[in-house]
C-alpha cells in the first residue's frame, strides 16, 4: 500500500499483513508494528471523493492552427 500508517504507541511505519478489497473504493488491512511489537491493527481505507476527467473536442482550437506550422508530408 502506498500510504504509510504509522503505530499509535511507539511512531514505526507499522506493516501490512494481510489486506482485502472489498469494494472498488475500500481497502481493509491487518496492520502490526515491528518497531514496539506491541501494535496490531485493522485498518479501513476507503476513496471519500471522486473526480473524473472529461474529454471535449475543441474546433475553435484546432481551427485556430496555423496551416504553415504543421508538418508537411514531405517534411517527414
Ligand atoms: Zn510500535
Amino acid at each position: 500500500m502506498a500510504v504509510n500508517i504509522y503505530c499509535p504507541l511507539c511512531g514505526h511505519k507499522t506493516h501490512t499483513r494481510t489486506s482485502d478489497r472489498p469494494t472498488k473504493t475500500t481497502v481493509t488491512a491487518q496492520l502490526y508494528c515491528t518497531g514496539c511489537g506491541d501494535f496490531k491493527g485493522d485498518f479501513v481505507g476507503e476513496i471519500t471523493r471522486i473526480k473524473t476527467a472529461k474529454w471535449n473536442d475543441d474546433a475553435e482550437i484546432k481551427n485556430g492552427i496555423n496551416q504553415d506550422d504543421l508538418p508537411k508530408y514531405r517534411d517527414l
